[in-house]
């Protein structure tokens, strides 16, 4: 039986993913400093006995005395509401953060798998992303703390495998979706769809132009977990290639939430990216991977979670 320590692991990813670990048979130790996560996404998993739940802030060196094979390194808040909020915060979980994973891993002799992101990209002149692209980020404003902080965990992690030979992984994460978001997460899904169910305006940002690609969260969870067993040790895609408009994706939302809504158009955050899509044909050559659900049965899924008030 493998055992995974999984960072942020009541966060929104992380709970789905050691839900699925837990199924395929491994032994999961989930690790949040509860800054973002909640208690509440790993309720259901806390009568496992093969599951234990360790609060702990990352940024701190972890000690763990069982044996360890991997580490699913997902902490760090990640919604563009976070980044002025706790912009320190976020610089520190994925730099001291993954270097405290990255020791960890060296000792229990176990791989890592950090979850990276598009925002690498930052605002993209190259579309689709290929992750050969090395992307345009402003390194200085609001979101820098997320971009330039996942840019340097890639860095960190890469410096690791050439220099004390860290069996690693990287996977760059494209918008995703589905239970377990927080209601105030601020991003555009569960804005949306908590807007539809009150009937309240739906803020869209700038005129609604802007693209992205939604992955649902089973979806991703797949591969990661496929990324992690495979011998592929470069900078992955995961993320599904369907784009749509933030225009397009208020009124879905609407008519799947059967809303009497309005669209409000609000001002657009700054450095919003104008264009988001995946080019994922390394998932699929060397994974074997590629998205299953399709937008309309996930936001299916998502608003009818979100209306049983959860
Ligand atoms: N967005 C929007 N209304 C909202 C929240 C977000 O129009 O209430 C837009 C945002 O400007 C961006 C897109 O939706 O263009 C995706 O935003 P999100 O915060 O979900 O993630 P991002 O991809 O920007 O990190």
């Amino acid at each position: 039986m493998k055992t995974a320590v999984v960072t942020g692991g009541s966060g929104f990813i992380g709970s789905h993913l050691c839900q699925v670990l837990l199924e395929e048979g491994s032994k999961v130790i989930a690790v949040d400093s509860l800054v973002t996560g909640s208690r509440a996404n790993i309720s259901g998993l806390l009568g496992n006995e093969n599951f234990s739940f360790i609060e702990h802030d990352i940024t701190v060196p972890l000690e763990i005395d069982s044996g360890v094979d991997r580490v699913y390194n997902l902490a760090s808040p990640a919604s563009p509401i976070d980044f002025p909020r706790i912009p320190l915060e976020i610089l520190a979980v994925n730099s001291l953060g993954t270097k405290n994973m990255l020791e960890l891993a060296l000792e229990k002799k176990a791989r890592l798998l950090e979850a990276s992101t598009s925002e690498v990209y930052g605002q993209p002149l190259e579309h689709p992303q290929r992750e050969a692209y090395f992307g345009n980020v402003n390194t200085i404003g609001e979101r820098s703390c997320y971009d330039e902080g996942k840019r340097f965990a890639e860095a960190l992690v890469s410096a690791y495998a050439r220099a004390k030979k860290s069996d690693v992984r990287v996977a760059r994460i494209f918008n995703t979706y589905g239970p377990r978001m927080r209601k105030n997460d601020g991003r555009v899904v569960p804005n949306f769809i908590m807007q539809a169910l009150q009937n309240k305006p739906i803020t869209v940002y700038g005129n609604g132009k802007q693209t992205r690609s939604f992955c649902f969260v089973s979806d991703l969870v797949s591969g990661l977990m496929k990324l992690m067993e495979s011998n592929y040790t470069k900078p992955v895609n995961l993320g599904n290639p369907s784009e749509t408009t933030v225009l397009e994706l208020a009124e879905k939302v609407k008519e799947i939430a059967g809303s009497s809504s309005r669209i409000a158009f609000k001002e657009l955050p700054e450095d919003d990216p104008t264009r988001r899509k995946p080019d994922i044909s390394v998932a699929l050559r060397e994974l074997n991977w590629k998205p299953k659900v399709k937008l309309d049965s996930g936001l299916e899924k998502t608003i009818e979670w979100f209306k049983a008030g959860n």
